[in-house]
């Protein structure tokens, strides 16, 4: 153990930047295959609105970033719907040579593209590299998934008429994607959205827009103008235009609840598909035969991975009684090696700030209500000393059923644990919660293995771990973490429609 995680934050060179001025890209919206203006690192054209983007490791200003309009969603529309005629006739060898070359590129400036999320999210090396790396993955396999994604055979279902069913692309597709995997969100939609020959209009977060622009800014060359459009700016504008657009086919979000209902909402006047990754609060479900240091080391990472700014995150323990304090005296052990720090603080530091003031005021405010109630800070349980938005890696024990701690998606360094005493109560209080995005089930019991995730109320349920993803298997959730699925072939489906063509050819 190097340091303490509930007293110490590492902080490295405060006085050099990750990033150097040059490597900045245009800070402004890329429409029809071109940055708005002529706008570099330092400030946006007079008279444009600007958000402010900030450190949070450490409070300093990064840079002003434009604020788009309506107007700039609508140009990017016309442009995205000018692109769509011949992106759509283009085959899906033709688009998948380009994915891989995008793939390419992103692994070619990895560290550029790792510096720069590190610099506006706060992200620990290791995570940023996680990011950027399943990002280019995601390009290689929507560029093969396109190519290989099939229909039913044509067939005479009807005497004499032949049946024919297509997979056509949407359209244009409007999508909004949030501040915490800022570059990686993005890739899981642009890869599916650009393989199945739709054309788009993305709005990254108004928090974190770096990579993405910069992504566009090493791509530029190789889409047609008009296939992959930005807009940056606030969601209650950018995004809401986005989702209320006429001429948009399809909206996708990736945020909270409150957006998703607002994009819902607003999609309605125009019967626009949706597509909504909300939020999660995954139960862990450890029963009373499982391997409880493995248990331990499996939730050390998908509890506090990125800070636990993650929807998928392992935040709330469901432990037997009789393995509980067993349980939490090992996650405890685990949670005490965190190294929590600034990203210059080097390779060591795995556990990065809350991504803004106001989001550390919102955790540290949870963690408050949790402990005033009755809840024990086994580890952590408060903010660190700034500069920059530390929380401690918090482990909370004596959590009551049904309190907000246990309810709520706390989006923090923050797992809770709570005890059970019967399979059917682990069960009902798993799905008790308004989201269905994650769970996981600890145990050694085969039978249980295979029969507890059926009874899961989650898009994804892991058995004797959690938080491991892969490209080829979908992501999404049921109840309040919305519908539609993320990477897989079933992204692919979400992002295409059935056309059925039937021949009569009685003579
Ligand atoms: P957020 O909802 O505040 O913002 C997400 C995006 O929506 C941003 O770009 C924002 O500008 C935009 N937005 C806000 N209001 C809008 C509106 N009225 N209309 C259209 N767009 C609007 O979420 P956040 O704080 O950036 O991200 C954290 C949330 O995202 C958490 O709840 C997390 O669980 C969720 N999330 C889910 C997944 C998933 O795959 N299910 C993945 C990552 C994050």
């Amino acid at each position: 153990m190097t340091t303490n995680p509930t007293t110490e934050v590492v902080r490295g060179d405060s006085s050099t930047s990750l990033v150097a001025e040059g490597e900045f890209p245009p800070l402004t919206h890329f429409i029809d295959g071109a940055f708005a203006d002529s706008t570099t690192s330092s400030a946006p054209a007079a008279g444009s609105a600007s958000t402010t983007l900030i450190n949070p490791a450490d409070g300093t200003t990064i840079a002003e970033v434009v604020e788009g309009t309506v107007a700039d969603v609508d140009s990017a529309v016309v442009a995205a719907r000018r692109a769509l005629t011949a992106w759509r006739e283009s085959t899906p060898k033709d688009r998948a040579d380009i994915l891989y070359k995008i793939a390419d590129r992103i692994e070619d400036n990895a560290d550029v593209l790792i510096r720069l999320e590190s610099l506006n999210a706060g992200k620990p090396t290791v995570v940023s590299e996680d990011d950027i790396s399943m990002a280019a993955d995601t390009f290689r396999f929507s560029a093969g998934a396109g190519r290989a994604f099939t229909e039913m055979g044509s067939g005479d279902y009807v005497e004499d008429h032949t049946s024919i069913v297509l997979r056509e692309p949407v359209g244009v597709v409007g999508v909004v994607v949030p501040w915490n995997y800022p570059l990686l969100m993005a890739a899981w939609k642009i890869g599916p959205i650009l393989a199945t020959g739709n054309t788009l209009v993305l709005k990254p977060s108004e928090q974190t827009p770096l990579t993405t622009l910069k992504l566009v800014e090493l791509i530029a060359d190789l889409l047609p103008a008009g296939v992959l459009n930005i807009v940056t700016g606030l969601g209650p504008e950018v995004g809401a235009r986005l989702s209320s657009h006429p001429d948009i086919d399809l909206v996708a979000l990736t945020g909270s609840v409150g957006s998703g209902k607002a994009v819902a909402t607003s999609a309605g006047d125009t019967l626009k598909r949706v597509h909504l990754e909300l939020g999660g609060k995954a139960p862990v479900i450890i029963f009373d035969d499982a391997d409880l240091q493995a248990a331990a080391e499996g939730i050390r990472n998908a509890g506090y991975w990125n800070a636990g700014q993650e929807c998928g995150a392992g935040t709330r323990v469901l432990v037997h009684s009789s393995v509980a304090e067993e349980f939490t005296k090992l996650l405890a052990e685990q949670v005490s090696t965190y190294v929590v720090g600034d990203p210059r603080g080097g390779d060591q530091v795995e556990l990065g700030p809350m991504i803004s003031q106001a989001h550390f005021e919102r955790v540290t405010s949870f963690l408050e209500r949790a402990i005033a109630e009755g809840a024990t800070p086994v580890v952590g349980g408060r903010a660190l000393e700034g500069p920059g938005f530390f929380v401690a890696p918090t482990v909370l024990a004596d959590v009551a059923p049904g309190s907000e701690a246990s309810q709520h998606e706390i989006f923090g360094p923050v797992v809770t644990i709570e005890t059970f005493e019967t399979e059917d109560e682990a069960l009902e209080r798993a799905n008790e919660v308004p989201y269905g995005l994650a769970a996981s089930v600890w145990t050694k019991d085969s039978a249980r293995s295979l029969d507890i995730p059926r009874q899961l109320d989650f898009g994804t349920v892991w058995v004797n771990s959690h938080l491991v993803l892969a490209a080829e298997v979908p992501w999404g959730g049921f109840k309040g973490s919305g519908y539609g699925r993320d990477l897989s072939i079933y992204a692919l489906n979400d992002f295409s429609r059935t056309k059925h063509v039937q021949i009569n050819h009685a003579r």
